[in-house]
């Protein structure tokens, strides 16, 4: 086991009190007012309208992806270069995933392959695009090009809570926008999720959905398949405390990158993850690439040394267009992915971390050179 983690929970004395708060409240349920005092938070962080509290973000894109009328038969486009929960819902559905490379700037999703797939693929229902590692993708391209061929976005904002693009919040510049609080966010609720929109009719039909697809009347009536996909009122009570620490995590997590790239500039081969002019991103976890021609040694190295100190370091997400299970999926480019994930890696950057901690996986890394 690690001593020191990637992106570890990082619970204070407030959180004790505001999850204690809720039990006294006896609002133990999937239902209650602390869920929707968060949903207002999230929605009011991310510049939107509405918002549901979620289990997941992967139950969040799945309800977004229904709302807006995803189906057997359909195709969806989604980045290459991302988690696998930014595709499995897709293919709940009946629908197939179409994957489109990253760009260099950004890393997120090439708004000129993006174009090449909404021209020569027929019948996409929706396009998703990823805010990898805290960074907005190109969104002025590439929400130009949903206007123009008529088709929704969904921003998966999961890892990008409190970012923007031009001065806009992550969230805010989709048809649905969803954030997740899995343990390694920047915040956590242990696990759960967040769909957002300013359409109050798609955020209350995923609402709906989320609670079984029960009508509102005492005797138990359903005229569609629903879900139990809501978030409990008591993690509600977690999201609340850790969303009004979301500033300091990522003033925290922006010194780490900028700890990180300072300390490894004089390093021949390793390149920070580069952040775009338009971009404010939160930070969420510093990467970078180290090409071994030029350093001597490499990523798969580092990240071994890493872990015998104790140190948890990752590669880059490996791409879904090199998943065996996407292996007869279509995609557009992937040789920037696939090299991303080849020399890629990202270093420890919670909000917990100590900078006695940052200092030793700086010394570690360094001593690989
Ligand atoms: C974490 C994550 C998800 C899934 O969120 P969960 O809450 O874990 O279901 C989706 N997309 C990306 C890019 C993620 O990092």
């Amino acid at each position: 086991m690690p001593r020191i983690y990637l992106s570890p929970p990082d619970i204070s004395a407030l959180d004790h009190s505001s999850v204690s708060a809720v039990l006294t409240s006896n609002w133990v349920a999937p239902v209650g007012p602390h869920l929707n005092e968060f949903e207002s938070g999230v929605a009011g962080r991310s510049g939107t309208k509405h918002a549901v509290a979620l289990n997941s973000g992967t139950a969040a894109l799945h309800l977004a992806l229904k709302v807006l009328g995803v189906g057997a038969g359909d195709k969806v486009i989604c980045p290459s270069l991302t988690f696998a929960a930014s595709a499995n819902p897709i293919c709940y559905l009946g629908a197939e995933p179409i994957f489109v490379d990253s760009e260099p700037r950004t890393w997120n999703m090439d708004p000129t392959l993006l174009e090449q797939a909404l021209e020569q693929e027929e019948g996409i229902s929706a396009v998703i695009v990823v805010h990898l590692y805290g960074q907005c993708a190109e969104m002025d391209a590439i929400l130009e090009l949903c206007q123009r061929y008529k088709v929704p976005l969904i921003e998966d904002a999961a890892e990008a809570l409190g970012a923007s693009y031009r001065g806009r919040p992550a969230g805010s510049m989709g048809e649905l926008s969803f954030f997740s609080f899995n343990g390694n966010k920047i915040i956590t609720t242990s696990a759960g999720g967040m769909l957002v929109s300013d359409d109050e009719k798609l955020i209350k039909e995923a609402e709906y959905l989320a609670t079984q697809a029960r009508e509102p009347v005492a005797h138990y009536e359903h005229k569609a398949i629903g879900y139990n996909y809501r978030m409990s009122n008591v993690l509600a009570g977690l999201g609340i405390s850790q969303l009004a620490d979301l500033d300091r995590r990522i003033a925290v997590r922006r010194a780490h990158f900028e700890a990180y790239g300072e300390s490894f500039s004089d390093l021949s081969g390793v390149v920070m993850m580069p952040i775009s002019e338009e971009a404010d991103p939160n930070y969420w976890l510093t990467c970078l690439t180290i090409d071994p021609e030029v350093a001597g040694t490499d990523r798969n190295k580092v990240i071994a040394a890493l872990g015998d100190a104790g140190i948890e370091a990752r590669p880059i997400w490996k791409p879904l267009h090199m998943q065996p299970v996407f292996e007869h999926s279509r995609a557009y480019g992937g040789a920037c992915a696939e090299r991303l994930y080849e020399h890629g890696m990202c270093l420890p950057s919670g909000s917990s971390l100590s900078e006695v901690d940052r200092e030793e996986v700086i010394a570690i890394v360094r001593s690989c050179f």
